[in-house]
């Protein structure tokens, strides 16, 4: 067998990941649960449906009964086109339990309704004229009885999924699509895993906060609500700290050292370029950490660096706006997702329409616009262009050496 060779970013994530422990579980309310990560498998405590149900507004029959009738009918009175009407007994309303057909008539029923015994079709309400329903107690059929199929809007017993199966594996996001399923099966209690703890932490002697003067030599930190925005769609982490620090040594140290100690996760922004106050490496190491990869082969973000202090982990981020964002997701997502033992994400492959002959001899993460069947790249300056970012839908990887339309695996913001 052959073993694929792991990619230089691949081998520092999983260096990274093999310090990580999975986060302990906690117990909470389900109402609690939505954007959590489960802990432990879910599994249907009964069939889904429970019982066979309708899924339509109609009238339930035996179909078998129904085409008798109606031979009958012909041989009566041949060619009359007299159309077939129902006898109605009885109503089937959701939440009630089944009732029982009896021969020859038809019971109303309703969406979720329990299908009578004896039942095998559902005539929709729309498919009927009920014009004189409750005066005669009749509706009559307005489409021909050979179309009606047997099973026809019945929604049968265990057809989701059936008792003791697994509903959703551990490690499940409980999302929008996924909440639904675990609310069904009864858990009133879950398992999940407890929020990640995260410092966000922004490096620079040029930064200044919104809403104060900016020199022209000064910026504002868009890292920080980069980061705190890119988190708030990762519901199973917590921000326990943000702040700003200044280029001075034991400031950054002291900054890192109770980011450390707060949380799971610190992530730096700046700092661990090669310039004369990138001081964070230093810092680390002075603090007794051990750094774990520095500068990765991928534009943006070639600086990122990884490192540990103790089983703390910490992200040093590039500070350009488009390398913050994309380190952020294609190299610390991974890891905060080891963390809370979430399943991997499924892979996003597309086309590039407008692709051109530029190459990198290094993994190019470029911007790119959602376009019918596939993206288009979206024209930027470079990792400084954060309004270039702001018009992209996230960015397309394109491995070293390669151009052309791909397709290219795709990562959305
Ligand atoms: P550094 O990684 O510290 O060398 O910073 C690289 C570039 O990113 C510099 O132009 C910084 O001014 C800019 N930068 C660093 N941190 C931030 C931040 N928090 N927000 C916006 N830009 C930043
Ligand atoms: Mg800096």
């Amino acid at each position: 067998m052959q073993i694929p060779q792991l990619s230089e970013i691949e081998a520092a994530i999983l260096k990274i990941c093999s310090v990580v422990g999975t986060v302990a579980p906690e117990i909470i309310p389900i109402q609690q649960a939505g954007g959590r990560i489960l802990a432990e498998p879910i599994l249907a405590d009964r069939d889904s449906p429970a019982h066979d149900v309708s899924a339509m507004d109609g009238y339930a029959i035996d179909l078998n009964d129904l085409q008798r009738a109606n031979a009958e009918n012909q041989e009566h009175k041949p060619n009359s086109g007299s159309p077939l009407r129902l006898s109605v007994d009885g109503i089937a309303y959701a939440g009630k339990p089944p009732l029982r057909l009896v021969e020859g008539k038809a019971v109303q029923i309703f969406t979720g309704g329990c299908v009578p015994s004896g039942a095998n079709c559902i005539i929709r309400r729309e498919d009927t004229d009920e014009t004189d329903r409750y005066e005669t107690g009749f509706v009559t059929l307005s489409i021909q009885p050979q179309d009606l199929k047997l099973g026809q809007n019945i929604r049968y017993c265990g057809e989701n999924i059936r008792q003791g199966q697994v509903v959703l594996e551990a490690g499940t996001e409980i999302g929008t699509a996924a909440m639904g399923a675990l609310a069904t099966f009864g858990s009133e209690q879950v398992a999940v895993r407890r929020k990640l703890q995260i410092t966000l932490l922004a490096s620079g002697d040029e930064l200044q906060e919104p809403g104060q003067a900016v020199q022209p030599w000064q910026i504002r930190d868009s890292n920080g609500p980069t980061l705190r925005t890119w988190l708030s769609g990762l519901p199973w982490t917590s921000i326990v700290g943000q702040s700003r620090v200044q280029d001075d040594l034991p400031s950054i140290k002291r900054s890192i050292q109770s980011a450390v100690d707060a949380s799971d996760i610190v992530i730096l922004t700046g700092g661990v370029s090669a310039g004369d106050t990138d001081f964070i490496p230093q810092a680390i190491v002075e603090l007794g950490g051990e750094i774990l990869f520095h500068r990765l082969p991928i534009r943006p973000g070639k600086p990122v660096l990884g490192a540990r202090i103790g089983n703390k982990i910490i992200f040093g981020l590039p500070g350009n706006p488009v390398s913050t964002a994309v380190t952020a997701r294609v190299i610390a997502q991974p890891v905060l997702e080891t963390f809370v033992g979430k399943i991997s994400p499924r892979e996003l492959r597309l086309p590039l329409l407008n692709a051109d002959a530029k190459t990198l001899p290094l993994t190019w993460f470029r911007l790119i616009q959602l376009a019918g069947p596939g993206v288009k790249l979206v024209d930027s300056q470079g990792s400084g262009d954060l309004v270039s970012m702001a018009h992209s839908d996230g960015f397309a990887e394109i491995p070293a050496g390669c151009s052309g339309s791909g397709p290219w695996k795709v990562w959305l913001w």
